[in-house]
C-alpha cells in the first residue's frame, strides 16, 4: 500500500486543480468501461521517485441533497484524517477565510497529522503576499502560496510532502494465496453483523497490515483448508469511532478496501433496497475488477410477498450494470444462508481467474459473424478479425478489427452479452478491448 496524501477543503478552491497538476495523468485510474458515477477520488502520484496515493476528497458527490454543504465538508476532512499521512488542506487566497475554512481547520486540528495549509489562486505570488497573513488565523500552521493553475510553489510543496512520508517497510506477507475479500455496503445494513457470524464459526486470525499509519486491519479466515483475507475489517470488527455512521466516510472505507479485494461482497439492506449509494459503490468494484456477490441482507424481516418483490425490484433496476452478479438472500441475525456465501465466492473468483482458449474465442467469433449483427456506418462495416485473452482477474480480451471508432457502447454489451452466453462468467466482470488490426 503506498501511503496516502488527502486533498480537503470547501469547494472551489481549486482542489482537484492541484490534484490534476500532481497526478501523472497517465496513470491515473482508467476506466474503460461504461459507469454510473464520474467520481474519480484515487490518483497515482510520483515525485522524485516516491510514489504515493492521492486522494482528491471533492470528486465524491455528497449523498445527500439536504444539508450537503456542512455534512460534505465535515465528512471529506473526517474521511481524509482517518486515511491520509499527510493532508492538503487548500483555501482560497482571493476570497480570504471563510466560516467553511474554519470548520476544516477546526477538525483538522484534531487530528494529529502533518498538514500543509495551502494559499491558492496566488498565481503572482510575489505581489499577493499580504494576502497571506490573514490565513495565520486558521491556527493550522504557516500558510504557504500556491497556484493549482500554473504551478506555482508545487514543486516545493511536493518536496515537504514526500518528506513526511512513512516510509514503505517490505511487507511480510503470512498468506499469499488468501483471497481478499471486501464487505461492503451502507452503514446499517448489516455488514458487522455478517462479518461477527463468519468468524464466530470459522477458524480467524487478526492480521495488521504492516508498514501503515493507518488502520487497516485484515482478519484472515480458514476455512476447508482455503485462506480468506476479509480486507480492511476495522471498521467492522469495532464501532467505536464517532464517524462510523457517516456514509461518505463508509464509502470510502468500502473503496479502499475494493483496492485490495478479489471478491466485493455488497451487503444490501433489505428493509431499504439497493440505494443509489448501494449502486456506486457495486460499480466502482466492478470498474476496479472485483467479482460481485450481492447479499440481500435482513430477509428475515420481509413478512409480504409484496415486500420481497420490492427489494428484487431494486435490484433489477440499480444494478442493471452488473445483472451477472448473484444474489443471495440472507440474514446475518439468524444466520440464514450465511454458508452460502462461501461458494459464491469461491465460484465468482475462479470465473474471475478463467481463461478461455484462443480456439474457442475463435469459435465464438465465427459464430458472432455469422449469427450475430454488426454495425455499419455509411460505407464502413466493423470486421473483427480475431480476438484473445489478453488478461486475467478480470478476464479481458481483446479483439482486433478493422475501425475500433465505428464501436458503441451498445454494441460493447452486445459481445459482452453474447460472450456471457457463452462462457460462464458468473460473479466477474470482464472486459473487452477493440485494437485495430496492425
Ligand atoms: P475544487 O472544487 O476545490 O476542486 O476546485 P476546482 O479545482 O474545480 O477549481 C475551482 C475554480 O478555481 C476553477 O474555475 C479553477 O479554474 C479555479 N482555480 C483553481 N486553481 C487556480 C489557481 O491557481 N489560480 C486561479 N486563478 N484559479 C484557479
Ligand atoms: P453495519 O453498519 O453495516 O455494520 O450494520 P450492523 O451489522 O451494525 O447492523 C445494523 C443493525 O441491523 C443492527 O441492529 C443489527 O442487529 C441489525 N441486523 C443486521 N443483520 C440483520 C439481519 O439479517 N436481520 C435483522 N433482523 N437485523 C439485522
Amino acid at each position: 500500500m503506498k501511503p496516502i496524501v488527502a486533498v480537503v477543503g470547501r469547494p472551489n478552491v481549486g482542489k482537484s486543480t492541484l490534484v490534476n497538476r500532481i497526478a501523472q495523468t497517465s496513470d491515473a485510474i482508467v476506466h474503460e468501461s461504461r459507469g454510473v458515477t464520474r467520481d474519480r477520488s484515487y490518483h497515482d502520484a510520483d515525485w522524485n521517485g516516491r510514489e504515493f496515493t492521492l486522494v482528491d476528497t471533492g470528486g465524491i458527490e455528497p449523498l445527500k441533497s439536504e444539508d450537503v454543504f456542512s455534512a460534505s465538508i465535515r465528512d471529506q476532512a473526517l474521511a481524509a484524517a482517518e486515511e491520509a499521512d499527510v493532508i492538503l488542506f487548500v483555501v482560497d487566497g482571493h476570497t480570504g477565510v471563510t466560516e467553511e475554512d474554519e470548520t476544516v481547520a477546526r477538525l483538522l486540528k484534531r487530528v494529529h497529522k502533518p498538514t500543509f495549509l495551502l494559499v491558492n489562486k496566488l498565481d503572482n505570488p510575489a505581489r499577493e503576499q499580504e494576502r497571506l497573513w490573514d490565513f495565520y488565523s486558521l491556527g493550522v500552521g504557516d500558510p504557504m502560496p500556491i497556484s493549482a493553475h500554473h504551478g506555482h510553489g508545487t514543486g516545493d510543496l511536493l518536496d515537504k510532502v514526500v518528506a513526511l512520508l512513512p516510509d514503505e517497510t517490505e511487507e511480510v506477507d503470512e498468506f499469499p494465496d488468501a483471497l481478499g475479500v471486501a464487505i461492503i455496503g451502507r452503514p446499517n445494513a448489516g455488514k458487522s453483523s455478517l462479518f461477527n457470524k463468519v468468524i464466530g464459526s470459522e477458524r480467524s486470525i487478526v492480521s495488521d497490515v504492516a508498514g501503515t499509519t493507518r488502520d487497516a486491519i485484515d482478519t484472515i479466515v480458514e476455512r476447508d483448508g482455503r485462506h480468506y483475507r476479509m480486507v480492511d475489517t476495522a471498521g467492522i470488527r469495532k464501532k467505536s469511532t464517532v464517524y462510523e455512521n457517516i456514509e461518505y466516510y463508509s464509502m470510502v472505507r468500502g473503496l479502499r478496501a475494493i483496492d485490495r479485494a478479489d471478491v466485493a461482497l455488497l451487503v444490501v439492506d433489505s428493509t431499504v433496497g439497493v440505494t443509489e449509494q448501494d449502486q456506486k459503490v457495486a460499480n466502482l468494484a466492478i470498474e476496479r475488477g472485483c467479482a460481485l456477490v450481492v447479499l440481500l441482507n435482513k430477509w428475515d424481516l420481509l413478512k409480504e410477498e409484496r415486500e420481497r418483490e420490492r427489494v428484487l425490484e431494486t435490484v433489477d433496476r440499480r444494478l442493471t450494470f452488473a445483472t451477472w452478479a448473484p444474489v443471495l438472500r440472507i440474514s446475518a441475525l439468524t444466520g440464514r444462508s450465511v454458508e452460502k456465501i462461501w461458494s459464491l465466492i469461491d465460484d465468482a473468483a475462479a470465473k474471475r481467474a478463467s481463461k478461455v482458449s484462443t480456439s474457442k474465442l475463435n469459435q465464438f467469433l465465427t459464430d458472432l459473424r455469422e449469427f450475430g449483427h454488426t454495425i455499419v456506418d455509411g460505407k464502413r462495416r466493423l470486421r473483427m478479425h480475431y480476438v484473445t485473452q489478453t488478461g486475467t482477474k478480470p478476464p479481458t480480451f481483446t479483439f482486433f478489427v478493422n475501425h475500433p471508432d465505428l464501436l458503441t457502447d451498445s454494441y460493447r454489451r452486445y459481445v459482452e452479452n453474447r460472450m456471457r452466453a457463452t462462457f460462464d462468467f458468473a460473479g466477474t466482470p470482464v472486459r473487452l478491448r477493440f485494437r485495430s488490426k496492425a
